[in-house]
């Protein structure tokens, strides 16, 4: 049995003394200026930006980066019970920082039927779920039918959960087959089950980084009207960024204000998520991992520049449940959640693991001492008749505290 409530959120911190030491080490740093504008709720600018990206003092990019995050998430951190379908890696976009996609050398082909689908989806009934997460290659030869399958499919078998379905490429290609404008397809993909689209395929938001890395998938600008045009259709999106592979500090802060901007116009964004690229098994394999520095500068960056974004998520899956837990300190108010299967970054998938369960989010958030809250993808809070069974009779002691 679970009931839905609004997030409204909270005002306190759970360490007022940690507070006020962090408020004096802001006034008289490097950051003054920039903890001013923080506190008095005015927008960063672009030279702000670059400034934060060229800073390695993660203590001052934490303290004021926690600030905005406490000012709109309280101490809560959500979670979310979800499975995530990747239903083909055929693809035709050779995008060279993938390594998902079917290639010579590299993963065998696979497309999923409407039984296969319905058989994973059956797998794991016993384990709730409130969001089926759906992203997948571009196939060139599947009709615009087998989309709506898809859909059908999904919210036959589970019908009490969300489907987040399709970044923007996917969306393209769909409106490509149903030859209607975007936002009839949009409609039309919403009566068959879509409920919000999960915001992949912005990678980095310019033409240099598009015409290097991804030059066969959509442009900034196309990313950018098919989200905006999800929103004005009622359908709320996230929004990624791919960090940690060819892209300058300049361009990682141009995509933040492209984001920003778009936001301003529609406010249908709910989340930023980061995504840290890992290059094995791509055509950038020269490229080192990214690092526990990097991952939380990107979290805590976002969160300062996204001042119109309600939610900052720590992708555990691809940045480490132990980083993801120290970044609940450093902008985010989200760890995504549990996952059950994912495929789109192998070199992850072999080193980590691939599935967390409520028990294991929960005892994350609070060991960072921070207060767990289950999520739909709206961020309605979901209360379970078993959620007090899931706290430790002790939660050990915050690993951080501000
Ligand atoms: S990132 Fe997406 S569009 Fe690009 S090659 Fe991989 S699956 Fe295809």
């Amino acid at each position: 049995m679970t009931t839905k409530t609004a997030v409204t959120p909270l005002a306190d911190s759970p360490s007022e003394a940690g507070r006020s030491v962090a408020h004096k080490y802001l006034q008289s740093g490097p950051f003054a200026d920039i903890y001013d504008k923080v506190m008095d709720g005015r927008r960063l600018s672009f030279d702000d930006g670059l400034r934060l990206w060229k800073s390695n003092d993660l203590t001052a990019l934490g303290l004021l980066a926690n600030l905005s995050r406490e000012a709109k998430n309280g101490n809560r951190t959500f979670y979310v019970r979800n499975q995530h379908i990747n239903y083909t890696n055929v693809c035709n976009k050779g995008c060279k920082f993938c390594s998902f996609y079917a290639q010579k050398g590299g993963p065998a082909p696979y497309t999923m039927s409407k039984d296969d689908v319905r058989a994973k989806l059956e797998r794991t009934k016993h384990i709730p779920v409130t969001e089926i997460h759906m992203v997948a290659g571009i196939h060139p030869r599947l009709p615009y039918s087998y989309y709506l399958e898809l859909l059908d499919t999904v919210k036959a078998t589970r019908p009490e959960a969300h489907i987040k379905a399709f970044t923007m490429v996917e969306l393209l290609q769909i409106q490509k087959l149903a030859q209607k404008p975007m936002s009839e397809v949009l409609l039309e993909l919403k009566a068959h089950g879509l409920s919000s689209l999960p915001g992949g395929g912005a990678e980095i938001l310019t033409d240099r980084v598009h015409d290097t890395l991804f030059a066969r998938k959509e442009t900034a600008t196309e990313w950018l009207e098919t989200a905006k045009t999800a929103h004005r259709v009622g359908l709320h999106t996230n929004a990624t960024m791919l960090y940690g592979h060819i892209e300058t500090l300049e361009e990682r802060v141009i995509h933040l204000m492209k984001l920003r901007e778009a936001q301003d116009e529609t406010g249908g964004f709910l989340t930023f998520i980061p995504l840290a690229f890992s290059s094995k098994g791509t055509k950038l394999e020269h490229i080192p991992p990214t690092t526990g520095m990097l991952d939380l500068k990107a979290i805590a960056i976002g969160r300062l520049m996204l001042d119109n974004f309600p939610h900052i998520k720590a992708f555990w899956m691809m940045i480490t449940p132990p980083v993801a837990q120290a970044a609940q300190w450093y902008g985010a108010d989200d760890i995504d959640g549990t996952i059950v299967e994912y495929e789109i970054t192998h070199e992850i998938a072999e080193d980590n693991q691939q599935q967390l369960t409520q028990r294991q989010l929960v005892q994350m958030i609070l060991e960072a001492g921070r207060d767990p809250v289950e999520r739909d993808p709206l961020y309605n809070v979901i209360e379970r008749d078993d959620s007090r069974t899931l706290l430790p009779e002790k939660p050990r002691m915050p690993l951080v505290m501000a």
